[in-house]
Order: structure tokens, then C-alpha cells, then sequence
């Protein structure tokens, strides 16, 4: 069994140093286990958190333990009733070919609905952060202008065409002329600037003439200061990620005090700021599960996976995802399908 665990705890960005490959026998399932063999490990921003001893809403990955991660995995061998052999599921496995589970946290997946890696994505994590943040807190209304960045990705592809079916006017934010075209091309935004752009700010005001009812905040940093004058009365900002600051140093701060600033425009514009983490709402998994699964089969939501080959490679792929290098939801595959 391979597995790829924690090295060391970087400060700013993470390097390949940080993880270290371990191999050792497989496991054997004792009564009441099975044992998966994992197919795709889904990679996500939050684990650049879980390398970090930072206090936060989940404990970290120890130094010398597995990096944790979720899977899609088959059932190799069971000595658990509920499991047969040859049975697809989720489970939350970690970096590594082989895991053992006692079953309870599995979910079964049924190849035959849809292609198992969404449950990484479009219908997993990713997508039900994007559906709960809209259904919860930022709730799009028909005419109303919102806007994603990381567009592109996992959660913001979806933020951005569930608030087209809503009526809502979507304006994505994507790195680079290529995602950018991909958002207004393939998925339909009505308009996508490129963060790189020296004019973001005066391309971002110009996209939304009538300001911004939605900010689904996933990015923090220059997005966020080029969205705020643009904020209209009442707008509502789900705050679900801060990418652009997760390899920030600690004591690296803004410049300049801006909270005064920020504080007089939540009252004068009865501003909504809410973060919400998307376990809060897995109440509403099915619900979620049932609205986005018909979207995907009547091809009213679409979808783009970002495959990368080979277990070893995964360190190199994190990397990657907190600069951009992804395009669409970052998935390695680990073993054969
Ligand atoms: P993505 O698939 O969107 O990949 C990450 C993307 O972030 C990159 O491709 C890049 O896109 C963008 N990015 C990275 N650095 C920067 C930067 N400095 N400035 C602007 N954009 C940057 O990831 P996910 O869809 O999985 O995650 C999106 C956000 O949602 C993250 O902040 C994540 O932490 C958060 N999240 C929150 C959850 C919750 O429960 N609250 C659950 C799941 C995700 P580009 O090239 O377009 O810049």
C-alpha cells in the first residue's frame, strides 16, 4: 500500500518537500470491515488548512500521518454484511491505494446514474457547498446580478449556472482568457473577467451596471476589494472560501486597517456577510441531490473534471490548485476503474 503523508507544516505555499511517500503491506479486514481500494481521490483547498496547526473548524493532519482526502473507492474484500465485493463507494480514505472502513461512513454509489468521480464533485462536496450557500444564505433572485470567482472551479461553476436557473444575472471571475472563455462559452455566464487583468475593477463595474445583489465569496484578497463598491442595498455574501490568502504568512496582513471602512458599509447598506461551512446544511443533502442530478441529466447544468494520473502525483496537483493550475474539479486517479 502506498500512502502519501504529512511531512512537515509549510509556511506560505506548500513545496513537495512538505509530503513523503510510505510503502507497506496491505491490510486485512477484521470482522465487520472492508477493505477499499481506492479509485479517485478527490483534491480541495481545504486541505491546505489541514497541513496547518492553526486552530480551525476541524482538527489538522498530524506530522507522519495520512493526508486526509475524499474518496471513491471499490470493495475488495468485505467481512461487513452490508458490502459486497465489487461494490463502488465514498468514503473518506485519504492519500493512499488501500484503506480499511468499518462501513459506517460509506455511501453507496451507483455507476450506472452518473460517472462515480462526481460524487468528488458536481453532485459531492463541491457542488452541494455551492447549491446550500445559495439556498441558505445568498438566494438569487430573477434580475438580480451575482458574482463568483473561481468560476471555474469545483464550487463556482455551480454557484454561477444554479444562479442562472434562478432568473439571476452570473458574472464570473476566472484566472486566464482560456477559463474565462470556457464560463461564457460552455456554461453560459453572461459575463467573465479575468483576475489578472491590470482593470479588473473597472471590468468588473462595467459587467455589473446594475451593482451586485450576490457575492458568493470564494476567493478573498483583490476580488474582494474590487467587488465592494459594487455591492447594492441588501446584498447577501456567502463567505465559503478565502483562497487567495490560505499560503499567507502568519502576520502577513493588509496594509492598512480597512475593518472602519468595511463595518460603515454593513450598516449603511444592511449588508448580509455570513460564512457557513457546507456540513452545517447536510440536512438538505437530498434535497440538493435530487434538483442537481436533474439538472446534470437534462444537461441544464454541465460539469468539467480535471483528471490527473498516478497517486504520487497528487502532491504536485495540491500544489497546483492553490495557483489556478487546475481547470475544473481536481481529481487523481489512484487505481484502475
Ligand atoms: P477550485 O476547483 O475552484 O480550485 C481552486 C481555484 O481557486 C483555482 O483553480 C484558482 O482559479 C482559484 N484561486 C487560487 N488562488 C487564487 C487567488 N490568489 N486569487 C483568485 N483565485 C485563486 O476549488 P473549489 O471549487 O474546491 O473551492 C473553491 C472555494 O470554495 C475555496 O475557497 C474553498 O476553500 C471553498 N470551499 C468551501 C467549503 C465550505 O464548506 N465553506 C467547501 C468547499 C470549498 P483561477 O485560476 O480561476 O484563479
Amino acid at each position: 500500500n502506498q500512502r502519501i503523508l504529512l511531512a512537515s507544516r509549510p509556511t506560505g505555499a506548500p513545496t513537495i518537500a512538505d509530503f513523503t511517500i510510505d510503502t507497506g503491506p496491505v491490510a486485512e479486514p477484521a470482522i465487520g470491515q472492508v477493505l477499499l481500494k481506492i479509485l479517485y481521490l478527490s483534491l480541495d483547498p481545504y486541505m491546505r488548512g489541514r497541513m496547518s496547526a492553526a486552530k480551525s473548524y476541524a482538527a489538522p493532519v498530524e506530522i507522519g500521518a495520512v493526508m486526509e482526502g475524499g474518496t471513491v473507492a471499490r470493495v475488495v474484500k468485505s467481512r461487513n454484511p452490508a458490502f459486497a465485493e465489487g461494490d463502488v463507494v465514498l468514503s473518506h480514505s485519504g492519500w493512499q491505494n488501500y484503506a480499511l472502513s468499518n462501513g459506517n461512513e460509506l455511501r453507496k454509489l451507483d455507476p450506472a446514474v452518473a460517472p462515480v468521480t462526481t460524487a468528488l464533485g458536481v453532485l459531492g462536496m463541491p457542488g452541494f457547498t455551492a447549491w446550500a450557500g445559495l439556498a441558505n444564505i445568498g438566494q438569487p433572485k430573477p434580475g438580480e446580478t451575482l458574482v463568483v470567482a473561481a468560476a471555474s472551479g469545483a464550487v463556482g461553476s455551480v454557484v454561477g449556472q444554479i444562479a442562472r436557473l434562478r432568473g439571476a444575472r452570473a458574472v464570473g471571475i476566472a484566472g486566464g482568457p482560456e477559463k474565462c472563455a470556457y464560463l461564457q462559452d460552455e456554461l453560459g455566464f453572461d459575463a467573465a473577467i479575468d483576475h489578472r487583468s491590470p482593470d479588473l475593477n473597472e471590468r468588473l463595474a462595467k459587467a455589473c451596471p446594475q451593482g451586485i445583489d450576490v457575492y458568493f465569496e470564494n476567493v478573498g484578497g483583490k476580488v474582494w476589494d474590487a467587488v465592494f463598491p459594487l455591492l447594492n442595498p441588501f446584498a447577501r455574501i456567502p463567505v465559503c472560501g478565502l483562497i487567495a490568502q490560505y499560503n499567507a504568512r502568519p502576520g502577513q496582513a493588509a496594509q492598512q486597517d480597512r475593518l472602519p471602512d468595511v463595518m460603515r458599509t454593513v450598516l449603511t447598506k444592511s449588508l448580509l456577510i455570513r460564512g457557513f461551512i457546507q456540513r452545517e446544511f447536510v440536512h438538505q443533502r437530498e434535497q440538493f441531490y435530487k434538483e442537481v442530478s436533474e439538472w446534470i441529466a437534462s444537461g441544464a447544468l454541465r460539469y468539467r473534471e480535471d483528471i490527473v494520473a498516478g497517486l504520487e502525483r497528487a502532491p504536485e496537483a495540491f500544489i497546483g490548485l492553490l495557483e489556478g493550475r487546475n481547470f475544473g474539479k481536481l481529481i487523481v486517479r489512484v487505481g484502475e476503474d
